[in-house]
């Protein structure tokens, strides 16, 4: 009597016993490959998003840049003193950087998650 009850308080070992732990591999296997999956969506959007802010500080740059070279204001025409924006130059010039960087880091990661889950297709 009491050996059966050992038994059963250790049923859970049982399903690992008969062969499953192959199946728990492969669950998890699987698991691995949806989390990455995920983290993959993820680092595409993130890229994305980070893109697109390099491209509109850009342009912006690119208009302030086009302002000072033409030295009017391309709404109303009135002249405009090129010294006003050597500020706002520089800062979107730094912006521009720090965008580009990040959007690069995040264009290196998506590379390397790319790589990675190609070889855990494998
Ligand atoms: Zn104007």
């Amino acid at each position: 009597m009491s050996g059966t009850r050992s038994a059963k308080k250790y049923d859970w070992h049982v399903p690992l016993k008969n062969g499953n732990n192959h199946d728990v591999v492969k669950v998890s296997v699987r698991l691995e490959a949806l989390r990455s999956s995920v983290k993959l969506v993820e680092l595409e959007d993130e890229e994305k998003k980070l893109r697109k802010v390099e491209n509109l500080v850009e342009s912006k740059l690119d208009e302030y840049l086009d302002l000072q070279k033409k030295r009017k204001c391309p709404t109303c025409d009135r002249p405009v003193n090129v010294g006003d924006f050597r500020g706002i130059v520089k800062k979107k010039e730094l912006e521009l950087e720090k965008a580009s960087k990040a959007a690069e880091k995040a264009s290196t990661e998506l590379k390397e998650a790319r790589a990675l889950q190609k070889r855990q297709a494998k």
